[in-house]
């Protein structure tokens, strides 16, 4: 065995990355051990069969303590007590994207962010792809950064990474690194805003080049002036950068300096978050050395991804948008002042759909945006009713109306009853829910597709 002398590899947590991370070392020869909190993992039959340590219904502190090095899956805590334990006692905890980045020889395109991760990571890789390089994307989204070790003629990877993914990452020396945007999510697990802060900006760490949201101080990498950078935002941007620049005629650009790229409404992706989204990609593919032309090619085909602010159907004049994906509060704002902002010149209001699991976010932020777009707000899930109080603390309007549903199914009675009254103005149904789905469904694409489904039901009825 190549590694053996390595001593013992404990892989905590058997999901898809947990199973990729097995794998990978098994074959590099190292001994390794896995532990889970289930009694029965379901992956369990798909480990390689030479690893013979297999604890599994607790994450076995002792174990751990037996370990030389501990690869932690994304969804345990450090804050776990056996971890808390293995690290109180010196021993190394990483995550498979340390793995990684030590094994990748191809420049790494590294993207985080509180949102717009898969959107602007697809769109990149897309760009990649069409100007004919062999492209690896996976990471956060598809599949784990490790497998993408298996192909051999790779000459780059698009990684996307959670802040879960990041927190144990040292020195990823990626080719060009971003932190998209910052709004608070997670922060039941990474206690507050600075935690959460710093476990995304070690992206940076060893960083060639970077990409800064000039309308999001928080992205700014501490990292030295000389680094290459470019900039994207909503104003017109400075020489080299990317921006917005609007002409005497009113028609909005993505622009590159003073160059005016591609007119916004030739783009399939809409809302301001989006051109901002664009951008990036932009941005993030020239430090890569992707051709420009190509790269506008292929953002004017991008249709994006479903469950973002996705367009359902149009049942009895009004039309239904899935943004299941928008689990935390900045991904809401984004989709109600997007969307918003295209039914307000028609008068018309958003029946916005909201509730889940809360993750300890205020949501009282939201209540500018509700009062601006929004005239019915419908309450789901486990933190309904707290997610109604922090709104109306935070100073609501009189003109919305607000109603505990408690299901989807529920909700869409309630959108029968409001809708056949006129005046409720409303044109649009958005599910952009601010919070995580587990709750009540196996993940956030379980419940975009339940109410895509109650959508149709409704349509059938109509009609
Ligand atoms: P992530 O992978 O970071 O969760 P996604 O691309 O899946 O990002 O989008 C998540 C949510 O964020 C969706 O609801 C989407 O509409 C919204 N969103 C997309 N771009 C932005 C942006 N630039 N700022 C805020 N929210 C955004």
């Amino acid at each position: 065995l190549l590694h053996k002398g390595s001593g013992l590899q404990v892989v905590v947590g058997l999901g898809q990355s947990g199973l990729s991370v097995a794998h990978y070392l098994a074959e590099q020869g190292y001994q390794v051990a896995i532990t889970d909190n289930q009694e029965n993992p379901a992956l369990a039959d798909k480990l390689p069969a030479t690893i013979d340590i297999r604890q599994f219904g607790a994450i076995d502190a002792e174990l751990l303590q037996q370990a030389a090095r501990i690869i932690i899956s994304p969804g345990i805590s450090l804050d776990n007590a056996a971890i808390a334990a293995a690290r109180a006692a010196n021993i190394p905890v990483v995550s498979d994207i340390q793995l990684f980045c030590e094994a990748c020889t191809v420049p790494i395109i590294a993207i985080t962010g509180s949102n717009a991760k898969s959107t602007v990571t697809t769109l990149v890789g897309q760009m990649a792809a069409d100007a004919g390089i062999n492209v690896g994307v996976g990471g956060n989204i598809g599949v784990p950064a490790l497998s993408l070790l298996s192909n051999d003629k790779m000459e780059l990877v698009v990684l996307e990474l959670s802040s879960f993914q990041l927190e144990t990452v040292t020195n990823l020396g990626a080719q060009v690194a971003t932190v998209l945007n910052m709004s608070p999510d997670h922060l039941d697990r990474h206690g507050d805003m600075l935690g959460y802060h710093q476990a995304k900006h070690r992206i940076f760490q060893g960083a060639k080049s970077v990409v800064i949201n000039r309308e999001d101080a928080l992205t700014r990498p501490l990292v030295s002036d000389s680094l290459p950078r470019l900039s994207t935002g909503i104003h017109a941007p400075n020489k080299g950068h990317y921006g917005l620049i609007t002409d005497a005629a009113g028609q909005t650009y993505l622009a590159r300096g003073t160059e005016h790229l591609i007119s916004a409404d030739k783009l399939k992706i809409k809302g301001r978050h989006n051109l901002l989204n664009a951008q990036a990609a932009l941005a993030l593919g020239e430090l890569a050395g992707l051709p420009l032309e190509s790269m506008l090619n292929t953002l004017q085909q991008f249709a994006g991804l479903e469950h973002r602010c996705q367009y359902v159907a149009t049942v009895a004049g009004i039309d239904y948008f899935n943004d299941s994906k928008g689990t935390n509060i900045g991904s809401t704002m984004a989709a109600v002042e997007g969307l918003g902002a295209v039914y307000a010149p028609k008068d018309g209001k958003l029946l916005l759909i909201l509730g889940g699991q809360g993750k300890g976010q205020q949501f009282g932020e939201l209540s500018p945006f509700i009062n601006q777009y929004v005239s019915q707000v419908l309450f789901i899930g486990e933190d309904s009713q707290q997610i109604e109080q922090h709104l109306r603390a935070a100073g609501l309007s009189d003109e919305v109306s607000l109603h505990q549903c408690q299901t989807l199914e529920g909700a869409f009675a309630m959108i029968e009853q409001v809708t056949a009254s006129s005046l409720s103005q409303v044109q649009a149904v958005l599910l952009s829910p601010a919070c995580a789905s587990f709750d009540q469904f196996n993940g956030f694409v379980a419940r975009g597709e339940h109410f895509s489904q109650l959508v149709k039901q409704l349509d059938a009825v109509s009609q």
